[in-house]
């Protein structure tokens, strides 16, 4: 008896292998095929920018694109991050608070993102650690190889799957080095062979150092650089090398030596105007002809020639834009430009296409009093309140609200923003003392603002905020209907706190319209003065930065932009 046990325990052992299946049911290779993208040298290099443009070009040739992110962080999601630390937080439709280049994807690709474009650590750990105590490792012990790895080829996978894609881009986070994204890369390599090398195009992305003091490019961080990624089995077939300048033949034939990719994959991404003018970069180095090839996509193209054109016309109002118009955007994230990424993107979209381009002056309102008002006002032609949390920065932001609505100064007002304007006109017109938003004074007079109810009994912060896409409820007759051209529209939220019901009916009978609300919910969801009395006074509880795109600009931004330009006496006409 006790001998069949030990044999029945020698047969299973000797059963036992280390692959972990990572294929989602029905999975075919060679179907999808994937474009992986890693950073050398230094973060911050653009990695989103560069994989969505490359995608772009493989869209603009009728391939079926899709695309994700790697964060190695342990944060579950993005929720939680200090902007100032990491950049805004982008927030989908599902209500996924993401990293800032999933905004950048949606924007070039003009596709929606969901929970299933963006793997952090900490989300794959907290999935890999409730299977665990569910039972589903029994027997096992879970191992960064092959559980980990595993986990996140099956998420790959299945977004290829699930989107029927013909390539994924996959775009891995932080640097080559970095600890907590290696089991990421080992993960690609382990793709890479089980997906076969024909299937799968690997892109560096790396930097090219040009010191003033040298007043020359050096090639040799780069070199490291790649070096220590094909150490993880990740060889390059295309580098990109981020330069101030164009990378001089002499690095790039450097590079390529050292790397053994030919010279014209070695390719040069030096400062652009703008990050919409990349694509075409990439199309004069034929990055997407070569990517094609290597994937063996040529038989699957289908020249999209509407899109062609229309992205064409676009990049070329963007080269050609000349008026010039001066936005003031107030926060106390100023320092950090990449903290109102979607803002700075929405702001471009709609000056572009009226042929404009608008130049941002940053305003530090924890500065700012009553004396310095005029003089930081005064210099631009409009003003934007964007979102933000706390109490740092508020008299400031409301000191410039009161600043727009006495002096026309056209004013767009984005959740916080909008908060604000209430907490001012509540101020100065109806004349509640000590008004304001319970967030910053919990024990005011009179709270205009405050916390959702269903927020009140939430302990946590990650991911409890009302977030994602809600439909808004537009008011026919209003400016914002006028703007819109529909009666119900969908935005994306990131709040817990509102406009104080009871305040209301006060709000309305002394001239502030609230020309949007929730559909069966007494939330109020976009403000404005009608317009007889101000050119541009419009506040959103959303932020319509988030869905704004460049051939799609937001109608709210196209009407701020056309209210300055014509203010400025040159008419121009929305289509
Ligand atoms: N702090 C405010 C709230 O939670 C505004 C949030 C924001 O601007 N996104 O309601």
């Amino acid at each position: 008896m006790e001998e069949i046990l030990i044999n029945e325990i020698a047969s299973t052992s000797k059963q036992e292998h280390e692959f972990y299946d990572s294929m989602p049911a029905g999975y075919r290779t060679g179907k999808s095929k994937y474009v992986i993208i890693y950073g050398t040298v230094m973060s911050g290099l653009g990695k989103g920018i560069f994989a969505a443009s490359m995608a772009k070009l493989f869209q603009l040739k009728g391939l079926n694109v899709n695309i994700m992110k790697f964060d190695g962080y342990l944060n579950v999601d993005a929720g939680t991050l200090n902007p100032y630390r990491h950049g805004e937080v982008f927030v989908l439709d599902d209500g996924t608070e993401s990293d800032m280049d999933l905004g950048t994807y949606e924007r070039f690709l003009g596709i929606n993102m969901t929970k299933n474009n963006y793997l952090t650590g900490g989300k794959i750990f907290h999935q890999i650690l409730n299977s665990e105590r569910k039972g589903d490792f029994l027997g096992k012990d879970v191992q960064f190889i092959p559980h980990v790895t595993g986990e996140i080829k099956k998420f790959v996978r299945n977004l290829a799957m699930s989107s029927n894609a013909d390539v994924v881009f996959v775009e891995v986070g932080g640097t080559i080095g970095d600890i907590e994204n290696n089991y990421f890369i080992k993960a690609m390599q382990e793709l890479q062979y089980e997906e076969g090398k024909e299937n799968v195009c690997i892109v560096a992305l790396t930097y090219v150092l040009e010191p003033a003091f040298l007043g020359e490019q050096k090639s040799k961080a780069a070199q490291l650089g790649i070096r220590m990624a094909m150490a993880e089995g990740l060889n390059p077939d295309i580098i990109a090398c981020r330069c101030q300048n164009k990378v001089t033949e002499k690095v790039r034939e450097k590079i390529s030596i050292s790397a053994n990719v030919p010279i014209q994959r070695v390719i040069s991404i030096h400062d652009c105007e703008s990050i919409y003018l990349i694509p075409d970069l990439l199309l004069s180095e034929k990055l997407d002809e070569q990517a094609i090839d290597l994937l063996g996509l040529r038989s699957r193209i289908k020249e999209d020639y509407h899109a062609i054109t229309k992205w064409k016309e676009f990049v070329d109002k963007i080269n050609n834009s000349e008026k010039e118009i001066i936005i003031g955007i107030t926060g106390k994230y100023t320092s950090l430009r990449d903290s109102y990424a979607s803002i700075v993107k929405a702001v471009e979209h709609a000056a572009t296409s009226f042929g404009i381009k608008a130049k941002l002056r940053w305003i530090d309102t924890s500065e700012l009093d009553e004396n310095s008002i005029e003089n930081e006002l005064s210099r631009v032609h409009g003003i934007i309140v964007p979102g933000g949390f706390g109490s740092r920065g508020s008299e400031g932001k409301i000191l410039c609200i009161k600043y727009a609505r006495e002096n026309n100064l056209p004013y767009l007002g984005l959740c916080y923003g909008f908060q604000m304007a209430l907490v001012e006109y509540a101020r100065n017109v109806l004349n509640l003392e000590d008004s304001y938003s319970t967030e910053i004074k919990s024990s005011c007079k009179n709270p205009v603002i405050d916390i959702l109810p269903e927020q009140k009994r939430i302990q946590n912060l990650g991911a409890t905020m009302r977030l994602g896409g809600h439909d808004v409820e537009i008011k026919p007759g209003t400016y914002a209907a006028e703007l819109y051209g529909t009666d119900i529209a969908r935005e994306r939220f990131r709040h817990r706190w509102e406009c104080n019901p009871i305040y209301i009916e006060m709000f309305e009978q002394s001239g502030i319209v609230f020309s949007g609300k929730a559909p069966n919910q007494n939330i109020m969801q976009i403000l404005e003065l009608p317009k007889r009395e101000h050119p541009f006074f419009i506040g959103t509880q959303y932020h319509g930065e988030y869905i704004s795109r460049p051939l799609k600009p937001h109608p709210l931004y196209l009407g701020f932009i056309k209210a300055i330009s014509e203010l400025e006496e040159k008419k121009i006409i929305i289509e």
